[in-house]
C-alpha cells in the first residue's frame, strides 16, 4: 500500500445538508506509539481517541480554542485524555499504556475490553472566547466511536455517525488509522437521514475497507454527490509543554514550597504526561 499523508478533509453531500469530515492519522498514531510505548491494544484505544480529537479539531478557528476529551470506563487502561487545538494539533495520554489484551473472537483488537464499558465520556469545549462548556455522557460500548455519537446527540443535540479505525501490523506499527464524522445539518430532511443511515449500515466493517482503498475512494463510492471543501489541515501529535511554562508555574510558588521540590542534585524534575518527557530545571533557571 502506498503511504498516505495524514490530513483532514471536509465534504458536503445531499445539497449541503450533510457535512462529512474525514481524517487520515496513520503517522500521528505511529508517533503516539513511540511516545507512549503503546501495545497493539493501547494503540487501537489511544489511536481511535486521537483520531476523534482530530475530527473535532477541524471546527476550531480561534488560537486559544481547545477540546479536551476524558474517557474513564473502569477498564484496565485507566483514563484516556486527549486535547485538540486549532490546526488539527492533538496530544493524548493513556494511564496504562502497556496493557495488551488478546484479540476478540472476530480477530479485532479488544478496545472495549481495555477501555471498560461502565464509565463516562466527558468533553470540555473551549472555543477560545473564555466560556468553556462541558458535557458528560455514560459510555455506550467503550468502542469510542459509539460513545462520541452519544455525546454529540445528548450534549450537542447534533445527530451524527462516526467510524474510527486503527489497524496495527505484526511489528506493532500502525498500518492505517482514519476516522469519519458524518454530521446531519439542521436543514436535513427525513430522506437525507435515511440515505445516510443506509450508507452507515454498509460501512460496518470500516477497518477492512480502510486497508483496500483511500479515503477519497471511500467517500466517492459511498457518497457519489460529495463535494470537497477546501481544507488543508495536517494532523499532528504536538505537545505545548515547555521549560518556560514550568518555570512560570514554579516562580509563582512560595520560596519555601519551591525549596521542598529540589532533589539531591539540586534540580526540579517535572514530567509531561502527554509527551512523556521530563523537564529539568536547576537553581540558575529559577533565579
Ligand atoms: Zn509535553
Amino acid at each position: 500500500m502506498t503511504k498516505i499523508k495524514d490530513k483532514v478533509e471536509k465534504w458536503f453531500v445531499r445539497d449541503e445538508k450533510v457535512l462529512i469530515t474525514t481524517a487520515s492519522t496513520t503517522e500521528l498514531v505511529n508517533k503516539a506509539i513511540k511516545i507512549h510505548k503503546l501495545t497493539p491494544t493501547t494503540t487501537a484505544v489511544l489511536g481511535r481517541c486521537l483520531t476523534m480529537s482530530v475530527l473535532m479539531s477541524a471546527k476550531l478557528s480561534h488560537d486559544n480554542a481547545n477540546i479536551t476529551s476524558i474517557i474513564d470506563g473502569g477498564g484496565p487502561v485507566g483514563k484516556i485524555i486527549c486535547v485538540a487545538k486549532k490546526g488539527a494539533n492533538v496530544k493524548g495520554y493513556i494511564q496504562n499504556p502497556l496493557v495488551n489484551l488478546e484479540l476478540k473472537q472476530d480477530g479485532k483488537l479488544n478496545v472495549s475490553g481495555a477501555v471498560g464499558t461502565k464509565g463516562k465520556l466527558k468533553v470540555v469545549m473551549d472555543l477560545g472566547f473564555g466560556y468553556p462548556y462541558s458535557g458528560e455522557v455514560d459510555l455506550v460500548s467503550g468502542e469510542i466511536a459509539e460513545d462520541f455519537v452519544q455525546y454529540y446527540y445528548i450534549s450537542l443535540q447534533q445527530p451524527c455517525a462516526i467510524a474510527l479505525g486503527v489497524l496495527v501490523g505484526p511489528n506493532n506499527k500502525c498500518i492505517v488509522a482514519r476516522g469519519i464524522l458524518i454530521e446531519i445539518m439542521p436543514n436535513a430532511e427525513e430522506e437525507d437521514i435515511a440515505y445516510v443511515e443506509k450508507v452507515i449500515e454498509n460501512i460496518k466493517d470500516f477497518s477492512k475497507e480502510m486497508k483496500e482503498e483511500t479515503i477519497e475512494d471511500f467517500i466517492h463510492k459511498n457518497f457519489p454527490d460529495a463535494i470537497s471543501l477546501q481544507c488543508d489541515l495536517e494532523p499532528k501529535f504536538k505537545c505545548s509543554c515547555s521549560k518556560y511554562k514550568v518555570k512560570t508555574i514554579l516562580r509563582s510558588m512560595k520560596k519555601e514550597e519551591l525549596e521542598t521540590l529540589y532533589d539531591e542534585n539540586d534540580e526540579i524534575k517535572a514530567h509531561c504526561d502527554f509527551c512523556n518527557k521530563d523537564i529539568i530545571l536547576n537553581r540558575e533557571d529559577l533565579n
